[in-house]
């Protein structure tokens, strides 16, 4: 039986021609910055990003905790979503290895930050309160894209503020190729951001943290000690520049996938779907919490993994082709169709 997992973009697997130039990259001791793959990716990323350095890191959660601990000090804090990855999926390592306290306020269902709210959380300079430094936006947020505008005005803010602007851009490149934009069209507004090369661009493994030279400095000291230093890593980053190369384009296919998944879903009786959110890979369904585990059994007795926490959360990806869209519909019609737990 064939697997269907649209449980995240995380579980893509590197193609032939990915593995072949992961095989024949040149590698050197990284540590000592002489890995000339991990050296070109670096460049290559800052490049692309419009910034003038950059950082090969195992995990995007180790690309936001250096960007934490790397803009603030002990006793500072920094604003984020609710929901958002930095505050609330990174087990608290910011407060846990930098004192380092997070401020979270509610996240817009547009996937931004209130502006007035930001600045009204911001501390006053006063001996009872942590020092605000710095200001945290996600983009894709839960699949859906930041507007332009909305980025330009958090940096006015920030730099109004005195605070620095962070981006965790997991899936950035979901949101340039959706808005047709550069990459740098997007970073241009932040002192910081990271990426995933893991998620919908397809390498196994590994983030970029960029920015400032002068940052990257300070990110590069934290990433030693968090245990972050790789030797050959050559072999991934080699993986990472071949889905820079290759597979950003292609991210508008599992956007055309996540809309016919949507759609066909939103026409089912007993499945809700807002449609509006869906603008790139990933759709929400909403259900009866009753029903929701015995469709989640029904679907993976049937080779279909999905994921969610209260929502059912399905993810499209490299390795989801048209067919198993449709497949998908079927099976979640034959589900909602069989009542009372008839697998
Ligand atoms: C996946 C993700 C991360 C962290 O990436 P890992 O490589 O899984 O540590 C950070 N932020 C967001 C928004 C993510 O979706």
């Amino acid at each position: 039986m064939k697997i269907i997992d649209l449980r995240s973009d995380t579980v893509t697997k590197p193609t032939e021609s990915m593995r072949q130039v992961m095989f024949e990259a040149e590698v050197g001791d990284d540590v000592y910055a002489e890995d000339p793959t991990v050296n070109r990716l670096q460049e290559m990323a800052a490049e692309m990003a419009g910034m003038e350095a950059g950082l090969f890191v195992p995990s995007g959660t180790q690309g936001n905790l250096l960007a934490i601990l790397s803009h603030c000090q002990r006793g500072e804090e920094y604003i984020a979503g609710q929901q958002a990855h930095c505050y609330r999926y990174e087990a608290g390592g910011a407060a846990v290895f930098g004192g380092v306290q997070p401020q979270p306020i509610s996240f817009e269902e547009d996937g931004t930050l209130d502006l007035s709210q930001v600045a009204a959380v911001i501390k006053p300079e006063d001996d009872h309160f942590a020092i605000t430094r710095l200001l945290c936006l996600e983009n894709t947020q839960a699949g859906t894209v930041l507007p332009l505008e909305y980025q330009s005005d958090a940096a006015d803010l920030a730099r109004e503020c005195g605070l620095k602007l962070h981006l965790d851009g997991a899936r950035v490149f979901n949101a340039a190729v959706r808005q047709q934009v550069s990459l740098s069209a997007i970073t241009r507004y932040y002192d910081s951001v990271s990426f995933c090369l893991s998620k919908g661009l397809g390498a196994p493994v590994g983030s970029i943290l960029v920015g400032s030279c002068e940052f990257i400095d300070r990110a590069h000291r934290w990433r030693k000690m968090a245990g972050g230093g790789m030797r050959q890593a050559g072999i991934l980053a080699a993986a990472g520049i071949y889905a820079m190369e290759h597979q950003v384009e292609r991210l508008s296919e599992d956007h055309l996938h996540a809309t016919m998944l949507a759609e066909g879903l939103a026409r089912i009786d007993g499945l809700n779907v807002d449609l509006d959110a869906v603008q790139t890979n990933m759709v929400f369904v909403s259900i009866d919490p009753e029903e929701q585990s015995r469709l989640i059994g029904f679907l993976k007795v049937r080779g279909i993994l999905v994921g969610g926490y209260g929502q059912l959360r399905l993810v499209t990806h490299h390795d989801i082709e048209a067919e198993d869209i449709s497949c998908v519909i079927e099976v979640f019609q034959a589900a909602m169709a069989s009542n009372n737990g008839q697998l």
